[in-house]
């Protein structure tokens, strides 16, 4: 049986560290939805404002939707990206949380604007990228605590979640103390 499993989450939880090593330990496909963007020209522009990409969801749903479908039997992929939870397909979806305080240190590493890092803070306190892919896949979402962890130690989660080792219960992480105290 195939298996397809999305990782999400707030810009800089490590999505993409995390996706790489973990395709490579386990040889699986790996999709970077913000390449996958580009390359299929869905990118429909640029938020002014913000800075950041405008992402055609609907299209991008359709085109990782043709990929998952003609995966072959015993195929993993994994599809990283912050909008991969918004799409269908997955088997499990990963959000990777990590702390207000940690992802700000990580956030300000990247040269992002104030009000970009404060929206993007406030989005993992208040869990939106879970939120989402609750909506659609329920108990199917594993949450992940990541800002303590090493990339290893996130990794070997994520496996466990795959070979279904591990019980995991959605919304046992809680960041909404950070936003009473900003
Ligand atoms: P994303 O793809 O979610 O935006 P990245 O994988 O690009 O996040 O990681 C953002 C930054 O955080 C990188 O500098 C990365 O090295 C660092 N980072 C990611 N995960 C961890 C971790 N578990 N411990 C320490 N630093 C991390
Ligand atoms: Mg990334």
């Amino acid at each position: 049986m195939n298996q397809v499993i999305f990782i999400s989450g707030t810009p800089c939880v490590g999505k993409t560290t995390v996706a790489n090593e973990l395709s490579q330990r386990l040889g699986a496909n790996l999709i970077r939805v913000n390449e996958l963007a580009i390359n299929k020209d869905l990118v429909l522009g640029i938020d002014d404002k913000k800075g950041y990409k405008i992402i055609d969801v609907d299209k991008l749903n359709g085109v990782l939707g043709e990929i998952i479908d003609k995966l072959d039997s015993d195929n993993l992929l994994i599809v990283e990206g912050h909008l991969s939870h918004l799409c269908l397909g997955a088997d499990k979806v990963i959000i990777l949380r990590v702390h207000p305080d940690i992802l700000k240190e990580r956030l300000s590493s990247r040269n992002y604007s104030e009000s970009k890092i404060r929206e993007n803070l406030e989005a993992e306190a208040l869990d939106v990228c879970g939120a989402e892919a609750y909506d659609t896949y329920l108990d199917d979402v594993i949450e992940i605590n990541a800002g303590d962890l090493t990339i290893d130690e996130i990794i070997n989660q994520i496996v466990d979640v795959i070979f279904d080792k591990k019980e995991h219960a959605f919304d046992e992480i809680n960041f909404m103390d950070w936003l009473v105290g900003i």
